[in-house]
């Protein structure tokens, strides 16, 4: 680790600390916290820490309700964003039981058990995401809308509109948080933004996106706005992704890198494409977790749609950028920020570990957006339609319960019924439009 007990206290003090905010993600990929007050941080980091995981999604256990902080010091930062007067701070926890164990189905323990099963076989997965989200407009009793006045779309310089000015804030607070922010720019629909990382190790890189939803959120309501990573807030525009990119190291080496393949890509690259496309249904319901998710993945709206890799098309559900050596990485296009980043990059390594573990080859490329009927002759697939088919993908696979563990993966499942049904069960805008007048 970076800091020690005792750097954590002494800058606590150095910074004039009141506040720390004791933080952890629960099933759905929310963040969570209790604020304590500079005073009881030597018990916080003492992991004397409780919350009562009652009613906490995927920590609860119904013997036993307390779970105990366990911060991670090197996650210590200060919130740029607060007073800074009596300043605050955060630290990611990880939750322990009564007994002093991981909680087995904290999403942050699932991704570190994961990580350590690669290291194991000498791999380190880097991660560079890049996510996508909107500004919308809030009503005068500051309630969000999905209005925006904004004209602007791909790359635009707009005149310096509100949207601009939270996306410039936006980056240089992540940067004082130690986030290292690639670019940014306007995305395709109006008010859509941008914000790409460098890449990062795995689990920091999971930790990072939290970070980062947080400070984004926070920082467009100080500019009057509200953001939201919500997969498809508009029908007739393009949905919001959160592409990534994996790139694997064993002995200090890029091993999808291969100079004498004229792709320069190496077997292991194929075979980790390979293995994200044979597993990228059953994880579907994890990389795109809610009812909305599935409104995203149609076409004509740049989101994939299709189970073929690329280097060049939209609907693809894997594209392979064209940087090579040490910068050679793979992009898969279907996750959106609703999911929880700690189990999608979990699933995600799995998968393309596994990939290369059954040398599972890729065939199904396609260079061009293909007609229902290319696709039904080259026997594509698709990822689910909606939610409930991805459920039952999802509940139907041995192999994610080997990844996430089996009372997760019932949990989960038993949680995304529940929001499948309350979905179907709603009489919807369109029905009324649909048939109020006709029948
Ligand atoms: N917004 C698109 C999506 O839904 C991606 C657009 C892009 O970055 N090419 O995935
Ligand atoms: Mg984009
Ligand atoms: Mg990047
Ligand atoms: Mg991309």
């Amino acid at each position: 680790g970076n800091y020690t007990r005792e750097e954590v206290l002494q800058m606590a003090e150095d910074e004039d600390v009141e506040f720390i905010r004791l933080q952890f993600t629960d099933m759905f990929g929310t963040l969570k916290n209790i604020a304590i007050t500079a005073r009881e941080l030597p018990r916080a980091l003492n992991n004397e820490c409780v919350v009562d995981g009652s009613f906490i999604a995927g920590i609860a256990g119904e013997k036993e309700p307390d779970m105990y902080l366990y911060p991670d010091l090197d996650t210590f930062t200060i919130l740029p964003w607060r007073p800074q007067q009596g300043k605050v701070a955060r630290l990611l926890c990880d939750i322990y039981t009564p007994d002093g164990k991981p909680n087995e189905r904290s999403s942050r323990y699932i991704l570190e058990r994961t990580a350590a099963m690669a290291e194991q076989k000498g791999y380190t997965c880097y991660i560079d995401p890049e996510c996508e989200f909107f500004l919308f407009h809030t009503d005068d009793n500051g309630v969000p809308t999905t209005l925006t006045h904004e004209k602007a779309g791909y790359l635009d310089i707009s005149p310096v509109d509100l949207g601009e000015n939270a996306r410039r804030d936006m980056v240089l607070n992540l940067e004082d948080m130690g986030m290292e922010i690639e670019s940014s720019h306007h995305e395709t629909a109006p008010a859509q933004h941008e914000i790409d990382f460098r890449c990062d190790e795995i689990r920091k890189m999971a930790d990072h996106i939290m970070t980062f939803k947080m400070a984004v959120r926070t920082i467009a309501k100080r500019h009057g706005l509200h953001a939201t990573f919500m997969p498809k807030p508009k029908v007739d525009a393009n949905g919001s992704g959160m592409h990534i990119r994996f790139s694997l190291f064993k002995e200090g080496r890029n091993i999808f890198v291969d100079p004498k393949n004229p792709q320069e890509l190496s077997e292991d690259a194929y075979y980790f494409v390979g293995g994200l496309l044979a597993h990228s249904r059953e994880m579907a319901v994890i990389t795109n977790p809610v009812v909305n998710s599935y409104k995203r993945l149609v076409p004509g709206y740049e989101a994939p749609t299709e189970l073929t890799w690329t280097t060049n098309n939209q609907n693809s559900l894997i594209r392979i950028p064209g940087a090579r050596g040490e910068h050679t990485g793979i992009e898969l296009r279907s996750p959106d920020a609703a999911a929880n980043p700690y189990l999608v990059f979990a699933c995600c390594l799995a998968a393309g570990l596994d990939g290369i573990e059954k040398k599972t080859y890729p065939t199904k490329s396609s260079n061009r957006s293909m007609s229902e009927s290319d696709q039904k002759a080259m026997n594509i697939g698709n990822l689910p339609e909606n939610l409930c088919e991805a459920v039952e993908e999802f509940e139907n696979s041995q192999w994610m319960k080997e990844i996430l563990g089996k009372e997760f993966c019932e949990e989960y499942t038993a949680a995304k019924k529940k929001e499948w049904l309350r979905y179907t069960r709603q009489v919807t805008q369109w029905e009324i439009e649909e048939y109020l007048y006709r029948i």
